[in-house]
């Protein structure tokens, strides 16, 4: 009877314990909460702009299953890339280091990961995780520090997607982001449920040429979205790398990104239903071509709706997954992140693609959930990056974090605490040029408010200041400009002491900025 009485209380006063910061995870020790299960959503190019939770002026998109982690967690709003493109960015995911240090700098030919170096999987794996990767990988050696592996070989495909699963090459039926999924939750239903795991489960989609679920196509019907600002920028006002790229909607957008072609890959049913789509609207194009800003205007309407579709499925996958963890009794004790390799261009400069240092592919979306010691509905403004994932993570599971690793764990911020030395600026470099989208390489420091960037290694080289509080569009280099002397000083000691602790080396490698063929 007394016991009966007394498990109720126990019940409570165990929970009450559960929600203190820093009451979970197994670095505590105060705890009987076993390590946190980790669940990694990435996916590819997703812009911030594209997630309801974190607004829009343009007001794109509903994405209710990605904005329940930032109701029922933390939203961090300036998550910044170390070097914004694909391969790169989940090489420093994995390692916690910069591109110059984990060699993965670009996505040419010649790039390959070298899977034998530390990564947080592996050492997660050797503290008793189950691993597990599923979807796009990207880094083209065979992954390491996984139990289970199914990746798309390259780029993937969007429909009917071959993969490899250990190693072996296997047929797959459906949409890339639902056998992503599907591959998933399987795997989770199959593990060892006496141990803690990691999941990565990582989107192809939304990658150009952004080819959405046939269940999704036309899902937003005739809406005209509202333009960017900037869609038409003329580049006045900065250097010559702004003007000398090819990434434009207006030059650089193809017959298939804008599908006048549709994509291979498709079985002769999914072809039907592709066509019974995109043929009206390709036909009514070709009645009346438009050209000059009209053409640009229609381009940008085409891109929006296939990109925004594809993330459509992206939200509900999120959805599948959260659901399983709920009726797996999981939710409580796993961490679950939502994340994308970096961020997009939706028309503003007149662009799509990423690589720049500017606000829009420099910043990623970063949500996550941790019941018990992330406050729900939390909104933190520190600056963050895909650089502190992989400490995060081994801090989060009790495992201790290399002294090489360049991030800072997550966790303090997590807890809703924010260390008096977190960092007030932050190292950006890109290297791949000139292929395939004519971005100089450019380096550069960047703060609450200003970024300072050298552009490097395509000849003239130059530097720039931009002031994001006066010109949140970053539309003017005000390096040498009344009133900004002292802030260009400041930063140009700050960009000097960041390589030097980085340990960038001050000379690159030519084959650093990658192949002279397209890839
Ligand atoms: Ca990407």
């Amino acid at each position: 009877m007394r016991f009966r009485r007394l498990a109720p209380l126990l019940l409570i006063l165990s929970s009450a314990l559960a929600v203190l910061p820093g009451a979970a995870g197994a670095s505590s020790g105060s705890s009987q909460r076993p390590p946190p299960n980790i669940v990694f959503i990435f996916s590819d190019d997703h812009a911030y702009q594209a997630i309801s939770a974190y607004g829009d002026e343009r007001k794109l998109l509903e994405t209710p299953n990605i904005d329940r982690l930032a109701r029922e967690g933390m939203r961090f709003d300036r998550c910044l890339v170390t070097n914004s493109i694909c391969g790169p960015s989940r090489a420093t995911v994995l390692t916690g280091l910069y591109s110059h240090l984990n060699g993965f700098v670009n996505n040419s030919p010649q790039a390959r990961f070298d899977g034998s170096q530390t990564t947080f999987p592996k050492l997660l794996q050797a503290r008793g995780y189950q691993t597990a990767l599923v979807g796009k990988w990207h880094l083209v050696s065979d992954p390491t520090g996984f139990d289970f592996w199914q990746i798309l070989p390259g780029q993937g495909a969007y429909y009917n997607p071959p993969m490899i699963r250990q190693g072996q090459r296997i047929r797959t039926q459906g949409y890339v982001t639902d056998v992503i999924t599907d591959e998933s939750i399987a795997w989770l239903k199959q593990r060892d449920k006496t141990k803690p795991f990691l999941l990565m489960s990582q989107h192809k989609a939304p990658h150009r040429s952004w080819e959405p679920a046939l269940r999704h196509l036309g899902a937003d019907g005739q809406r005209v979205y509202a333009e960017p600002p900037t869609l038409f920028d003329d580049y006045a006002g900065r250097g010559p790398a702004v003007r000398d790229q090819d990434m434009t909607i207006e030059k650089t957008m193809t017959a298939r990104d804008t599908k006048l072609t549709p994509p291979p890959g498709l079985s002769p049913d999914q072809l039907a239903a592709w066509n019974a789509y995109y043929d009206p609207l390709n036909a009514a194009f070709a009645a009346h071509p438009p050209t000059g800003a009209d053409l640009v205007r229609w381009r940008y309407q085409r891109y929006l709706h296939d990109y925004l579709a594809c993330i459509r499925a992206v939200d509900e996958s999120v959805g599948r997954l959260l659901a399983f963890l709920d009726e797996q009794g999981l939710a409580d004790n796993t961490i679950v992140v939502y994340s994308s390799d970096q961020g997009f261009f939706l028309g503003e400069h007149g662009w799509f693609d990423k690589r720049w240092i500017f606000e829009e592919s420099l910043r990623t979306p970063l949500l996550v959930r941790w019941p018990g010691v992330t406050r729900p509905g939390s909104v933190n403004r520190d600056l963050v990056s895909n650089l502190d994932y992989a400490e995060t993570f081994l801090d989060a599971a009790g495992v201790p974090v290399p002294e090489t690793m360049q991030g800072r764990s997550l966790k303090p911020l997590l807890e809703g605490r924010r260390p008096a030395d977190w960092r007030t600026s932050f190292y950006y470099q890109y290297f791949e040029y000139p292929e395939p989208h004519r971005v100089r390489p450019h380096y550069g420091v960047v703060t609450d408010r200003y970024k300072l960037v050298r552009f490097s290694g395509a000849g003239d080289d130059y530097t720039e200041l931009y002031d994001r509080q006066v010109d949140p569009l970053e539309l003017r280099n005000l390096l040498g400009q009344p009133g900004y002397t002292a802030v260009q000083a400041e930063l140009e000691t700050e960009l000097a002491r960041l390589r030097r602790d980085l340990k960038v080396p001050a000379t690159i490698p030519e084959h650093w900025y990658g192949p002279r063929k397209a890839n």
